[in-house]
C-alpha cells in the first residue's frame, strides 16, 4: 500500500475506533495531516478543544506557535506530517492515560512505518516517552538521538512555552536547529544501510548521557 492509503485507512479506522474510552467524548478524531511522504514527523500529544471540534491538529492556540516554530525552521505545514499519541481529546486536555496510549498505539505505528521519516520530532514529555526511556526533557530537549533506525529529537511542546515565556526562545532556538539534523539524518540512513547497529552505538552515547534507548514504554 502507498503511505497517502495507509494513512487514509487509519484516519477511517480512528473515526470509528472504540478501543479506548476516549471515543465516548469524541466529536472528531483527529489522525493528523500533512505530506505523506514527510521526511519529518512531529509527534503532540492528544487533540485539545479545537481539534476535537475540527479533527485536525494543533488549530488551536498551540498550532499558531507550532506554525511559527515550522517558519523558523524554514518549513511549512505542508512540508511535514504532524500526529499525536492519541487521537482522541483526553477530557479536559489531561494527560492520556496507559491504557489509552496503548490502545492507540497501533495506529501511530501504522503511521511512522507508512510516513517513514527520516526525522521525529516529539513535541512534549508524553510523546517523547514513547521513543526515550529516562529521558529529561530540561536536559534533552533538541538534541538527536536514534531509536529503531530514525533519529527522534524531543523538543518542548509549543503549549508548554505558551505558559512559560521562558521557554519561548529555548524552543524556537531548538527548532531552528532542525534543518542541519535533518541533513544528517538523510545522510546517515543513505550511508548505513544497517541501521540497526547505528542505533546501537549512537545508543550508547545516549546511555552515557544518562539517556536508554527503547523503541516503546507501553
Ligand atoms: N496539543 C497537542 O498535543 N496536540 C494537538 O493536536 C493540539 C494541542
Amino acid at each position: 500500500m502507498k503511505p497517502e492509503e495507509v494513512l487514509k485507512e487509519v484516519a477511517e479506522q480512528t473515526a470509528g475506533c472504540n478501543r479506548c474510552k476516549l471515543h465516548f467524548s469524541r466529536k472528531h478524531a483527529v489522525p493528523g495531516s500533512g505530506d505523506p511522504n514527510a521526511s519529518i514527523l512531529f509527534i503532540g500529544e492528544g487533540p485539545g478543544f479545537h481539534e476535537n471540534q475540527q479533527g485536525l491538529p494543533f488549530v488551536g492556540a498551540a498550532g499558531q506557535f507550532l506554525d511559527e516554530l515550522l517558519a523558523g525552521a524554514g518549513l511549512k505545514r505542508e512540508d511535514v506530517f504532524i500526529t499525536n499519541v492519541v487521537k482522541c481529546r483526553p477530557p479536559g486536555n489531561r494527560d492520556p492515560q496507559i491504557e489509552e496510549l496503548e490502545a492507540c498505539k497501533p495506529y501511530l505505528e501504522r503511521q511512522i512505518a507508512a510516513i517513514n521519516p527520516d526525522v521525529i520530532v516529539t513535541l512534549g514529555r508524553i510523546s517523547m516517552s514513547y521513543f526515550i526511556n529516562n529521558g529529561k526533557i530540561s536536559s534533552i530537549h533538541g538534541h538527536a538521538f536514534w531509536s529503531n533506525g530514525r533519529m527522534v529529537v524531543p523538543m518542548y511542546h509549543p503549549a508548554a512555552a505558551l505558559h512559560q515565556p521562558s521557554l519561548r526562545e529555548v524552543v524556537k532556538g531548538d527548532f531552528v536547529g532542525l534543518p542541519d539534523l535533518i541533513a544528517k539524518a538523510r545522510e546517515t540512513r543513505l550511508n548505513n544501510p544497517n541501521l540497526a547497529s547505528l542505533s546501537q552505538e549512537e545508543s550508547d552515547d545516549n546511555q552515557e548521557n544518562g539517556v536508554t534507548e527503547q523503541l516503546s514504554l507501553f
